[in-house]
């Protein structure tokens, strides 16, 4: 496994590996749990090379966010993405991603004005930029992203239809902690607790699957009774319930045959996001 930690040095190899290999790449911001694991296995079965990056994109963090605290351990992840045969580390310093005088934004409009970007101003326009900068710097054939972040892996899949990028988005399924809750290296921020009461996340989501099956098409009742599911215990801080398009990611009020139900609400300073997609068998 090679360490890469410079853009010009990662360019380079790229360019002449890209010539007889198949590139599969798996951008992260690091401290690596299962669900990523779970991407560089996927990106391992499809392609000869896998690539993957860790950077904590400062772009996509708003000023109150969590940037300067978010989780980081470089010797941990290298280790786990040894044992699962990666080819590749591209670890890049910010100041080398964006020189000073940096001033390009790649916007995915549309999109960004539901769920999450509705709060996170600028998040998607700071993750489309950094990936497309990733793309061009890695030139994967295939780059795997998880479903846990959907409207991210919408406005990604967006982005490479809209401006012609020559390789394939491979979604992934959401990997979960053995009670339900979706694995985020933010969760070693909640206490013992607040892990508990995230719980909740996954029963409302059940919860909603169940109804949905039993016929329900309402959304209103859904989102109602996701509610109810969240305000069980004390302590949820509900940012948004949505059940919208999968696709286009419009609020939705009687449900057709799917949808996606997508939550994100804080759990003490936690910001966590969710989803499931509703869907008739
Ligand atoms: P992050 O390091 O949080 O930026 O995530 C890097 C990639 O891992 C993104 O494509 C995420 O959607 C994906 N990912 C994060 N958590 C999970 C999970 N629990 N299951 C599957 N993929 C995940």
């Amino acid at each position: 496994m090679r360490v890469v930690k410079t853009v010009r040095e990662m360019q380079a190899l790229s360019e002449t590996l890209r010539k007889e290999k198949r590139i599969g790449f798996v951008p992260t911001m690091g401290y690596l749990h299962e669900g990523h694991l779970a991407l560089v296995r996927k990106a391992r079965e499809i392609s000869d090379i896998v690539v993957v990056s860790i950077f904590v994109n400062p772009m996509q963090f708003g000023p109150a966010e969590d940037l300067s605290r978010y989780p980081r351990d470089f010797e941990r992840d290298a280790q786990l993405l040894e044992t699962e045969k990666t080819d590749i580390i591209f670890f890049p310093e910010a100041g080398d991603v964006y020189p000073e005088g940096y001033s390009t934004q790649v916007e995915v409009k549309g999109l960004e004005d539901y769920l999450c970007g509705k709060t996170r101003t600028g998040h998607f326009v700071g993750v489309a930029t950094v990936v497309n900068k990733l793309f061009n710097i890695v030139k994967p054939h295939y780059a795997v992203f998880g479903q846990k972040d959907y409207q991210q892996l919408k406005i990604i899949e967006k982005m490479v239809r809209d401006l012609n990028m020559d390789l394939e988005v491979v979604p992934y399924p959401t990997i979960r902690e053995a009670g339900g809750l979706a694995m985020s290296s933010r969760n070693t921020y909640l206490s013992p607790e607040e892990r508990e009461k995230a719980l909740l996340i996954y029963a409302s989501m059940k919860k909603a699957e169940e109804l949905f099956v039993r016929g329900e098409r309402n959304a209103s009742i859904i989102r109602e009774e996701v509610r109810k599911v969240l305000s069980l215990k004390e302590g949820i801080n509900i940012e948004y319930i949505s059940i919208s398009h999968a696709d286009t990611l419009k609020e939705l009020e009687e449900i057709p045959g799917k949808a996606l139900l997508a939550i994100a609400c804080r759990v003490g300073k936690t910001r966590l996001i969710d989803n499931t997609t509703l869907m008739e068998a």
